[in-house]
């Protein structure tokens, strides 16, 4: 094995990557609860529950990687979880309580966060592999297999009633009773999108 280099670029790299989504999982395991009291079958509930439990294990998981790496934990606010986060947030506004439709949201929601992480320990696996870390390597692996996991039991779910039950769900909202706010407010959203045209 080649020895580690300390003090190189991928090393540094390495261990802000782990502030990084030390700070989602943190952030996640606030955001979970949140999500499993706004979703409707039980199903999904019992899934958001379970990955809960996993999520702070995955919190401890990422102390012992820092721990491997001589450092102590640190977060760094993770500007794209909190935007995922927030997205969910408007999932649930624009949803209706009790509706399968809100469920199908909150899957969706919750599906773009898992691959966010599968993204980023994907990374972090080969990045502890390449610098010689086999330990935090194989600590780092159980966490992406769960993410996987839980991607694809999310799909299942999906797929087994709910997106079914959310399309036969009535819209309240028919054209005509759209406010002249949403009106506007999509025009001018068009508008940005020609400016940004414009612009390239
Ligand atoms: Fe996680
Ligand atoms: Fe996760």
């Amino acid at each position: 094995m080649e020895p580690v280099n300390d003090h190189s670029q991928l090393t540094k790299l390495f261990v802000d990557s782990l502030k990084d989504i030390y700070w989602a999982e943190k952030h996640l395991t606030k955001v979970l609860p949140k999500m499993k009291k706004k979703a409707t079958s039980n199903e999904l509930k019992n899934a958001i529950e379970e990955h809960l439990a996993q999520t702070e294990e995955h919190v401890a998981r990422l102390e012992q990687v820092f721990e491997i790496c001589g450092k102590k934990p640190q977060a760094k606010k993770c500007e794209a979880m909190e935007g995922l986060t927030k997205e969910g947030d408007s999932v649930l506004e624009e949803t209706e309580n009790g509706s399968m439709t809100r469920d199908a949201g909150i899957i969706m929601a919750a599906q773009k966060v898992e691959h966010y992480e599968i993204a980023t320990y994907g990374t972090l696996v080969v990045f502890a592999k390449t610098l010689g870390m086999e330990n935090a390597a194989e600590i780092l692996v159980q966490t992406l297999r769960e993410e996987k996991d839980t991607d694809e039991k999310l799909t299942g779910i999906a797929e087994g009633s709910i997106n079914q039950s959310a399309q036969q769900e009535e819209g309240e909202e028919t054209e005509d009773d759209e406010t002249e706010e949403d009106t506007e407010e999509e025009e001018s959203e068009v508008e940005s999108d020609k400016e940004m045209e414009e612009k390239e």
